[in-house]
């Protein structure tokens, strides 16, 4: 039509077991909603590239560099020896710095709560994952936890920002700092000092077991949570469970100049890949979250809402939902619902 724009480019890493079907359910569907995405894809090497001391290529890291937003599905690091994991290698040559994973009830599918509504971002360069270990003397060991002040004061400002571009209300920064108080106290120090440029948005500080219990109890009283390395690791699982596990969960890395690359929270899945029996719903949703940092919102939309019709419709479920579709009978089914 007469408003159709130049496409826009983007990287596919279909990844590791189940990740080419799913990959393929994300290709069929953006057909089937014409979104303006020309992918380039990237498969996982067979041997350790030395520029990168991985299985991934260094043109392929170079895809997601150029054009600045991507999608991964699962990757299943080789087991050997003389190389980086793959997410580790993502992490670090690309700068990935936050972990963003929002929670939200899918209407249609049961679970015991159907009102969370919550967004988790995690710190993801730093804390408990320095890899920073070793042994004092036999029988003892010590593990250093790194927080930073341009680490922290970065993630708080993503948080923030992330919280007025989308309509949230609150930021709740999670801690342990009575006890770790060096650490978790800078990091809440940089969060205390992004919240006055945000007036707008309520700040307050919940310490981490409180926080677990106040999930579990009761979900809606959070929004948007932002927190260090491993409390987020924790507390964005916690909260995928709440909403029915890892079929469903989008999750988005940001990184350093404004980098996208949406990720599904699970594995490979070797156990049921190359079965078309996955759930592509986490990696649907994932590029969902992509489409909406591309401020391609309507096509976000009408995609999200295809996929959570289609899931409460109930007529075509895969099988981790209780359901007895293949994943081309469900994507099939989201596609009708365009
Ligand atoms: P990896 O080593 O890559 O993490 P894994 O064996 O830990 O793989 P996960 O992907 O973490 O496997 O999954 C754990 C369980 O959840 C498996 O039984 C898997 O089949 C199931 N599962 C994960 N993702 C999906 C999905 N998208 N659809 C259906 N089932 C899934
Ligand atoms: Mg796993």
């Amino acid at each position: 039509g007469f408003c159709s724009q130049a496409p826009i480019r983007a990287t596919l890493f279909p990844g590791d077991g189940i990740g080419p079907e799913i990959a393929d359910s994300v290709k069929e569907v953006f057909n089937a909603a014409d979104v303006p995405i020309e992918w380039e894809e990237h498969y996982v090497g067979t041997e350790i590239d030395p520029r990168t001391q991985s299985f991934l290529t260094w043109e392929s890291l170079e895809s997601v560099r150029r054009n600045r937003v991507g999608l991964k599905g699962p990757m299943a690091t080789p087991i050997g020896k003389g190389h980086r994991s793959l997410n580790l290698t993502l992490r670090k040559e690309l700068n990935l710095y936050a972990n963003v994973r929002p929670c939200y009830s899918l209407p249609g599918y049961k679970t015991r709560y159907d009102d969370v509504d919550l967004i988790t971002i995690r710190e993801n360069t730093e804390g408990e994952y320095s890899g920073l270990e070793h042994q004092v003397v036999r029988g003892v060991v010590e593990s250093l936890k790194i927080i930073t002040r341009q680490a922290s004061l970065r993630v708080a400002e993503y948080a923030f920002h992330y919280a007025k571009t989308h309509g949230r209300q609150r930021v709740s920064a999670i801690h342990k700092a009575n006890i770790m108080q060096k650490t978790d106290g800078l990091f809440l120090k940089c969060c205390r000092e992004v919240a006055e440029k945000y007036p707008e948005i309520t700040y307050e500080e919940v310490v981490i077991d409180n926080c677990c219990m106040m999930l579990v109890k009761n979900p809606a009283l959070f929004d948007v949570l932002v927190m260090p390395n491993l409390y987020g690791d924790i507390i964005s699982d916690l909260c995928a469970g709440l909403i029915g596990g890892l079929g469903l969960t989008p999750s988005c890395n940001i990184g350093e100049g404004g980098i996208a690359l949406a990720e599904a929270v699970h594995g490979s899945a070797p156990d049921i890949a190359g079965k078309n029996l996955a759930n592509p719903t986490a990696l649907l949703l994932s590029s969902v979250m992509m489409l909406r940092h591309l401020n391609l919102t309507d096509k976000a939309t009408r995609i999200q809402d295809a996929i959570i019709n289609t899931i409460a419709e109930g007529k075509y479920r895969t099988a981790d939902l209780g359901g007895s579709s293949t994943t081309s009978e469900f994507t099939k089914a989201i596609c009708d619902h365009l």
